[in-house]
């Protein structure tokens, strides 16, 4: 069999420590195919780095740097060759240490230079722990040089066909000679600043690194053994899916299954990669292969939940018979670079979702600008804590009684908003925060357990 071109992702769990990093190194060193490698930042770090960025005050800084260096410094102990990565990470905590201690302002810029901080680290120790584990030559790689995006700072769009050109500039012999690892989650600008692809976005790195290789398989290895039915830690019988499409993993991970970034899907799409997404812990367990075709298309394959939505109901007389009114309305979102999940309309008035994004410091969405300027044409009014639960499958939209077992079994609900039709992939409704697990549960027990 000739040889494949794989991209391989480790997540943050599978970063988490030594141990960890040992149990990835094993995976990699039985495949020669696993050429190029992404890895996140060990688990927790990210976090720690956006407390340090809203942080106030210069001392919890550098105290959070400390934690940074003392966490990363203690995974190198165990490593035979310790002097070595030790040397390669010390400039990398210094410069940490040296933004804490000066407490500069965080501008957007500064703030995704600090979130680069993790991968970086991760990725000199992993390098390291990859060496000692298979004695072979590898080569730790700046993805910056690759990943180039706008200038959109805490999520990042990539540019593809610079991607594209870089890597043949910068990567495609290193991986003729050596395996290569790299970070997730981290670009630059064209200034050469640092940027970042938004939480979890390493494995939209690791999709765009193989759809710039050419890859004939992007693996994501991660804390599960597989995608699931739904997310394990909400339904206890959900169950692992062998194999689904492009259509229902891109469905499931934007409406919000964690496992997959929401855009890993589109680099795969568009080049036709076959995605794998496996444990790290049990990587002799069956995982999921995600292909174009599947053999079987079940009317209902899985039920995703996204949290910390926001309902923003606009209202307008004006609306009424005439033409402009939604054109007006999307131009404001767009002016602000305002994101939209999903959209209902009535004669008077447009429901629509976005993400709350209370993780992304700096980026609050509805802002004061954002409000003046809507409540210049029209009323608004905004609900907050609120869940989407998406329903994904096939040919949802020609399955006749679907809609009534669906939302008979949920009789008890306030169900705010309902999408379907659009896609064939999913049905999606909006329900409180509170109620959403509960909701995910019924389905499931009703839909797939059942
Ligand atoms: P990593 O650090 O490897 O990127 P993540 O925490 O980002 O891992 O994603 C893995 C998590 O995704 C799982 O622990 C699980 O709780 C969650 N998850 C949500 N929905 C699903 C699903 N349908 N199948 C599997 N895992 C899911
Ligand atoms: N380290 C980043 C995060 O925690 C990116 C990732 O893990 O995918 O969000
Ligand atoms: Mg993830």
């Amino acid at each position: 069999m000739p040889d494949l071109f794989k991209v391989a992702k480790f997540g943050g769990t599978s970063m988490a420590d030594a141990t960890a990093m040992r149990r990835c190194a094993s995976i990699v060193k039985g495949d020669p195919d696993k050429k190029i490698i992404v890895v996140s930042a060990t688990s927790g770090t990210t976090n720690l780095l956006t407390e340090f960025i809203v942080s106030n005050g210069k001392e919890q800084k550098v105290e959070i740097a400390q934690q940074i260096r003392t966490k990363h410094l203690q995974i190198c102990e165990e490593i035979k060759n310790q002097a070595e990565v030790v040397q390669k990470i010390t400039p990398i905590l210094d410069e940490l240490k040296e933004i804490a201690s000066t407490n500069r302002i965080m501008t957007p810029m500064l703030r995704d230079e600090v979130l680069s901080f993790g991968e970086r680290l991760s990725s000199e120790i992993f390098t390291a722990i990859l060496i000692e584990e298979t004695g072979e030559d590898v080569i730790c790689f700046d993805v910056r040089k690759v990943i180039k995006t706008d200038q959109n700072y805490g999520s990042a769009e990539p540019n593809v066909d610079q991607i594209a050109k870089e890597y043949e500039a910068h990567l495609l012999a290193v991986t003729e000679n050596s395996r290569v690892v790299t970070q997730g989650f981290i670009g630059s600008d064209d200034n050469g600043n640092t940027t970042t692809l938004g939480r979890g976005g390493s494995d939209y790195s690791a999709a765009l690194l193989a759809e710039a290789a050419d890859a004939d398989v992007l693996e994501i290895w991660t804390d599960v053994t597989a995608i699931y039915t739904t997310d394990p830690r909400i339904v206890k019988t959900a169950k692992p899916i062998t194999e689904i499409s492009f259509d229902e993993a891109a469905e499931l991970s934007v409406f919000g299954a964690k496992v997959l970034h929401p855009a890993t899907m589109v680099p795969a799409i568009r080049k036709n990669i076959r995605v794998y997404v496996g444990s790290s812990i049990y990587p002799e367990k069956p995982g999921t292969w995600i292909v174009k075709e599947t053999k079987s298309k079940p009317a209902i394959s899985a039920i995703s939940l996204r949290r910390n939505q926001t309902l923003l109901t606009v209202h307008s007389l004006d609306m009424l018979h005439r033409y402009g009114f939604l054109s007006k309305l999307f131009q404001v979102l767009s002016d602000h670079k305002i994101s939209v999940d999903l959209v209902t309309t009535s004669e008077v008035s447009v429901a629509l979702t976005l993400d709350s994004d209370i993780h992304t410091p700096g980026k609050q969405k509805l802002t004061d600008e954002v409000m003046n300027d809507l409540r210049s044409f029209c009323e608004v009014n905004i609900e907050r804590n609120l869940a989407l639960i998406a329903v994904v499958g096939n040919n949802l939209e020609a399955t006749a009684g679907l809609s009534g077992p669906v939302f008979g079994s949920l009789i008890d609900v306030n169900i705010r908003l309902i999408c379907h039709g659009a896609s064939s992939h999913n049905l999606c409704f909006l329900v409180s925060e509170s109620e959403a697990e509960g909701v995910v549960n019924i389905l499931h027990n009703k839909f797939i357990d059942g």
